[in-house]
């Protein structure tokens, strides 16, 4: 086939996505230039340094290497050399007020044992979900994951096995077809939400998750995510890529079916493609002033989060890495995170514990952490985080201090916070939304924002926005979808 040389390309962001399209498209001898707003690369998974502790600000559970990996072998390259990565084990702990403790790790006799313990009959119940799940992997992940939907005739095509699937169903649903004990139901369920989906309405489809962690494994990259970040960045300027950062594209230009140039750093940049890994709803409105924007603003967008990254003097042997910590309600709290009137009074918690597998991310001696809680966006409650993160930030540490991690506040010695006004002011999200548009079956596949315009012939989307969706695993799916059309346009 013939290379696509002396073809330019702009990506706009530097998210896990438009880095992943632009190593492609680099790769392929498109001639790329990435425009980031913030004075990192990394999107979502931006890094703080705060008094010798390292913290990732988003994206830590890697899932699926083997995506990343590919990005290096495009060129001949070993991932290996630019990052290594640390398996986790186990995957996740899971953790209830009752005192009942889940770890959850690729051992089927392991997870079995556990099963049994809480409640016998749900391990044949189990088994039963998991096939469930290699099977929408299989069709979800292996074979759509990474091809585009840009007309209804794909979707069309995918039909037949979404309907077998039951891909109407709810994720919680499929679960608890099978699993009777709540909190097993909750332990299998949960995942939707690390990619901005309710488990009771987002398609049974992403059960594909946990299939996708029990193949291949649970990563964290030595250095912390943000080493993936700077491996990638570091690949995409071996192969001459070029990166500005505090960068932000304030406009596409467009003549006629095509877009032209970007307007960013008080200068016009004339591409031959364009692609945006900024949120759609941006793209559309303000970088565009297309009124798809407002079409796109209107479909129901992810919940926000509210992150705490803290650090601690001393060490806590009995955390593991990963941990989720259940609040006293379930299907009612996550109800009111995606259509409540106020911010809830409980929560339930991701625990991230880093210095568990890498103890370089803290001073000697000390560890590293962050906490989220999913919360609405603002578009279903804004209590006015200015005022009230502070409080919310203590009432998250009180309850961690209080049940998981004694004298928490006497041995801190750095935090910092970010709210959903956050994510709306740095990363342009809109509604403050962690992950883009909320992954319901008629907002995925082709009723996602496509990967080509429909209308510009050479703009192209990549990122959570996109299709497949959120998540690292989705974003770099959408990387390839997205190149793989740029690089046939460009031939
Ligand atoms: C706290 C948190 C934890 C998460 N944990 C996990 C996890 O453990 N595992 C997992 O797989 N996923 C996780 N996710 C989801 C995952 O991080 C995201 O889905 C993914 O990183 C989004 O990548 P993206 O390519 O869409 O780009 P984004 O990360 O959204 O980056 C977009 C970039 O565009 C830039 N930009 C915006 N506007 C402009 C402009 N006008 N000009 C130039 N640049 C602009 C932004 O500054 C940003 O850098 C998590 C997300 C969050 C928020």
């Amino acid at each position: 086939m013939t290379q696509p040389s002396g073809k330019t390309a702009a990506v706009i962001g530097a998210g896990l996505g438009g880095l992943a399209l632009a190593i492609r498209l680099q790769s392929a001898g498109v001639a790329t230039t990435v425009f980031e707003k913030r004075d990192k690369p990394g999107g979502r998974a931006y890094v703080y340094h705060d008094a010798g502790f390292t913290f990732d600000a988003g994206p830590t559970v890697i899932t699926d290497p083997d995506c990343l990996g590919k990005l290096w072998r495009l060129s001949g390259r070993d991932m290996a050399d630019h990052v290594t990565l640390l398996p986790v084990d186990p995957f996740y702990r899971l953790c209830w007020e009752d005192g009942t403790v889940f770890d959850y790790a690729d051992d089927q006799d392991a997870i079995e044992r556990q099963i049994r313990a809480i409640n016998p009959p749900d391990v044949q119940g189990y088994r039963r979900f998991l096939a469930y799940s290699r099977d929408v992997y299989r069709e979800g992940y292996e074979k759509l994951g990474a091809v585009p939907f840009l007309h209804f005739s794909d979707m069309i095509r995918a039909a037949p096995q979404l309907a077998r699937l039951q891909a109407w169903r709810s994720v919680h649903s499929m679960v608890a077809r099978h699993i009777r004990d709540e909190r097993l139901r909750q332990a299998f369920s949960f995942h939707t939400l690390l990619v901005g989906g309710n488990p009771f309405t987002t398609s049974s489809i992403y059960a594909l998750i946990h299939a996708l962690e029990r193949k291949g494994g649970v990563w964290f990259a030595k250095g912390g995510t943000g080493a993936l970040v700077a491996g990638m960045v570091r690949l995409f300027r071996e192969l001459g890529g070029t990166i500005h950062l505090n960068a932000p594209v304030d406009r596409i230009e467009t003549e006629g079916a095509r877009a032209t140039a970007v307007h960013a750093m008080g200068a016009r940049h004339a591409f031959d493609m364009i692609a945006s890994n900024a949120d759609v709803v941006h793209t559309y409105r303000s970088l565009l002033g297309d009124p798809k924007g407002d079409r796109l603003a209107a479909k129901r967008h992810s919940m926000s989060l509210f992150v705490v990254y803290f650090g601690l003097r001393g060490l806590r042997p009995d955390l593991r890495h990963h941990m989720v910590l259940f609040g006293p309600r379930y299907r009612d709290l996550i109800g009111e995170i995606f259509a409540g009137k106020e911010l809830a009074q409980d929560f339930s918690l991701y625990l991230h514990a880093p210095s568990v597998t890498d103890p370089d991310l803290a001073p000697p001696g000390c560890s590293a952490y962050y906490v989220l809680a999913p919360v609405p966006h603002l578009g279903t409650v804004d209590p006015g985080w200015d005022q009230a993160a502070a409080a919310y930030r203590d009432r998250i540490l009180d309850y961690l201090e209080a049940r998981y991690i004694p004298h928490l506040r006497r041995d801190l010695m750095t935090v910092r916070h970010f709210t959903p006004l956050d994510f709306r002011s740095e990363l342009n999200a809109h509604l403050g939304s962690a992950f883009s548009i909320e992954p319901i079956l008629t907002q995925s596949a082709w009723f996602r924002p496509h990967n080509r315009d429909d209308r510009l012939e050479n703009l192209y989307i990549v990122g959570a926005g996109t299709h497949p969706g959120a998540g690292i695993p989705g974003v770099v799916g959408s990387a390839e979808a997205t190149a793989s059309l740029m690089l046939k346009d460009a031939r």
